[in-house]
């Protein structure tokens, strides 16, 4: 089966044939910033007229969350024009071939979920921990995205009632206090301020400031993995994004996670795909649905 992935971010959108996880035909453009709707419109048929005959299928993985084929996100400003774009009608005015579509990060999960392979492993989870916290949730071996595409937004689970706001409105999420954006809140309020990668490499000549915010970051994401474990079991989680795999940090969270009782301890694994996770993964979820839904779950 060939597949048409598309890989929509908030910078970039991602386009490529897909069959069997290799990519071919690879392209990329900027995702529209002015008169965004009309002209996401206009990128997507011309992205279907020029694949068009080379598929039998569309999977999309995109930024934000996808209800009922329509782009939200949990703060739809963040959006800009592309709030509320109703990506799967958009796309199905140029094909007849069926359509499933997923969040980026879900979709990235699904991929890092078929390297374990599917049949030994019923409970994972991946979490990205970049500008933002993500992730996705594997559990009996299905992707869990229905019935509005929000799960997986564990980046907005608790880590601190006192801490800092959080984008999505709430106070003290895992975001606020771990991803690269929280660190850089703090790093550029100091005397001698520095950026995120900046603040790694202090961590690494042991910088007593830059070492401290780091742990604060690493130990949100430890408390993550121990609440994930002891909510759904998870037998494996893979850790990604330019912070979760910058050196030295996923040996600070096995080390926060070793510090609590065995209960809560999970196998740790950096996340082996790179920037094509969203394309491959999302070529494989909406395979595996579109043609065995007898699995259970769906796609819309
Ligand atoms: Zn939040």
């Amino acid at each position: 089966m060939r597949c048409l992935a598309l890989d929509i971010g908030g910078t970039k959108i991602a386009a490529a044939i897909v069959q069997e996880g290799k990519i071919t035909q690879r392209q990329q453009i900027s995702t529209p910033k002015n008169n965004a709707a009309e002209a996401l419109h206009q990128s997507i048929a011309l992205l279907l007229t020029e694949y068009a005959e080379q598929f039998d299928y569309v999977a999309v993985a995109s930024t934000g969350i996808i209800n009922q084929g329509i782009l939200t996100a949990l703060n739809p400003k963040n959006l800009g024009g592309l709030a509320e774009f109703p990506l799967k009608a958009s796309i199905a005015r140029h094909t007849d071939k069926p359509i499933g579509l997923l969040n980026d990060v879900q979709a990235a999960a699904y991929a890092e979920y078929q390297l374990q392979g599917r049949d030994k492993l019923a409970n994972f989870a991946f979490i990205t921990v970049s500008t933002g916290v993500g992730g996705g949730l594997i559990v009996n071996h299905q992707l869990l995205t229905e019935p509005n595409g929000i799960s997986g937004h564990i980046g907005h689970t608790l880590a601190d009632p006192n801490g800092p706001l959080c984008g999505c409105g709430r106070r003290g999420c895992v975001e606020a206090i771990a991803a690269g954006r929280a660190i850089e809140a703090v790093s550029s309020t100091w005397n001698d301020p520095c950026s995120p990668k900046e603040v790694f490499e202090r961590f690494r000549k042991n910088d007593e400031k830059a070492t401290a915010l780091v742990a604060r970051s690493a130990l949100a994401i430890a408390n993550l993995v121990a609440d994930l474990k002891i909510s759904m079991d998870m037998q494996k989680i893979a850790i990604g994004g330019s912070v979760g795999l910058a050196e030295g940090y996923l040996p600070l969270i096995q080390q926060f996670l070793n510090e609590m009782p065995e209960v809560y301890h999970c196998d740790l694994i950096p996340a082996q795909f790179g920037q094509d996770a969203g394309l491959v993964g999302a070529a494989y979820w909406v395979k595996d649905f579109l043609f065995a839904p007898l699995q259970g779950g769906g796609y819309d």
